[in-house]
């Protein structure tokens, strides 16, 4: 079934880039590498492993990918750790740590064949980071991959988790910001996209089209996009304050704020009430509520925009930023966080901080369209160049090379 992926990833990540993995990959044929999560679907990191692992075996080295099980306590704990990791206060009785330790024992005890002679773990976020402790006489190297903004973390969580952490030979964080202090190598590897997804395939012009006129968005108008979840970190009322600045100087200007459901998330409810509330008055906002699988009307507001907003207040990357970057467009985004990585300043869009400033990028993008295109044809490359899977996959395969090759060819600078 993935015989092919890299054949298809070569026509549009180039030949030279699909060639590069296959060099990478030669040492590491035949190696038994094993990723370890939590879920097999579900979030961002089951996503990942979905292209990764499949990607590592089209190269020739064994990789397989586990999932830990665990009961409701076990969840509720994590979830948690989750939560406390990213910021929020939120104490774990003993009791659900008790569950945690166990579920640890009981899984590594599951995988200890699998584990065991390894040659490279990969062990995912922290629900599955006892594991190491539990493989006793382990043969290989194992990394934690942290996938989550630690940057702040509240103390008590990390403090706990951290001597499960500090055993690892090496850890992965995605950006700079998020690393914390461990004994050992730490790496950065920021997320990626995959251009051949749902999400960020080509689309054919009717069925842009299509969906334009399903949500009454007129094509003969400017039109904004921000695709994100009703959350307060994604300052949609923020975004509603920049279109009406703009729109006084662009009477025709449209915006769509399109987010997914919020059922299961109270916050994110009064959020989209709020958004609902701020443009009540006004036909030429769309709020568009959409189920969890909307990649390809997500995949068309997108390219249907002509300038993408991610303002942000607070961001751990922004995949939306790459996504909107691949189809060609400038993005406006908050100065924050990962955004920060992918929008260069002036190159492929521009960093705001306020609604005020968002307005005056608007404007000034729509007066010259010549170099709104321009931006757009830039932010396609960046992401071609830094924020395809491929690259993810080349990150990966180098770190592969220098853990199992040892410190003898080893370059250290410092
Ligand atoms: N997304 C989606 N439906 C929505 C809102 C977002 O499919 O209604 C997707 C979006 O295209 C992106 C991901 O969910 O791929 C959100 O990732 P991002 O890093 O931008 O933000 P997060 O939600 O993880 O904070």
């Amino acid at each position: 079934m993935t015989a092919g992926m890299l054949e298809s990833l070569a026509t549009i990540a180039g030949r030279d880039v699909v060639e590069h993995l296959h060099q990478l990959a030669a040492p590491l044929k035949g190696m038994r590498v094993v990723h370890v999560n939590s879920t097999r679907v579900g979030g961002g990191v089951a996503e990942i492993l979905a292209k990764l692992v499949p990607l590592k075996r089209e190269l020739g080295i064994d990789a397989s990918w586990e999932v830990i099980a665990g009961e409701e306590e076990f969840y509720r704990c994590t979830k948690s750790f989750h939560n406390s990791l990213q910021g929020t206060i939120a104490p774990v009785s003993d009791r659900l740590l008790r569950v945690f330790e166990e579920t640890g024992v009981r899984n590594a005890e599951a995988l200890r064949p699998v584990l065991q002679d390894a040659d490279l773990v990969f062990i995912h976020d922290p629900q599955p980071a006892p594991l190491l402790r539990h493989t006793p006489n382990r043969k290989g190297k194992w990394v934690w991959r942290c996938h989550i903004d630690v940057s702040r973390p509240y103390r008590p969580t990390w403090k706990y988790l951290r001597p499960f952490l500090a055993e690892y030979d090496a850890s992965i964080f995605s950006l700079a910001a998020f690393s914390q202090s461990l004994p050992h190598p730490e790496y950065l590897i920021p997320p990626s996209i995959d251009p051949l997804s749902e999400k960020n395939q080509e689309l054919p012009q009717e069925e842009i089209d299509a969906v334009r006129e399903r949500f009454g968005i007129d094509p003969m108008r400017p039109l904004l996009v921000q695709v994100s979840r009703f959350d307060r970190f994604k300052d949609p009322i923020g975004v509603i304050r920049a279109y009406r600045l703009a729109k006084t100087f662009l009477p025709y200007l449209q915006l769509v704020l399109a987010g997914g459901g919020a059922t299961d998330d109270p916050e994110g409810n009064a959020v989209l009430a709020e958004v609902e509330e701020a443009s009540r008055d006004d036909p030429d906002i769309h709020v568009l509520l959409l189920p969890p699988d909307a990649h390809r009307t997500i995949n068309a507001l997108q390219r249907a925009a002509d300038v993408v907003l991610q303002k942000s207040l607070r961001e751990g990357f922004g995949l939306t930023v790459s996504e909107a970057m691949w189809k060609g467009k400038p993005v406006i985004g908050g100065d924050t966080g990962g955004i920060r990585l992918q929008v260069v300043d002036h190159h492929t869009g521009f960093l705001v901080s306020t609604p005020e400033g968002a307005a005056l990028r608007i404007r000034y993008l729509f007066s010259d369209r010549e170099r709104l295109q321009a931006m757009g044809r830039k932010a396609r490359e960046f992401v071609r160049e830094n924020f395809l899977l491929t690259r993810q996959l080349r990150e990966y395969l180098a770190l592969m090379v220098t853990l199992t090759r040892g410190a003898g060819d080893r370059v250290e600078l410092d």
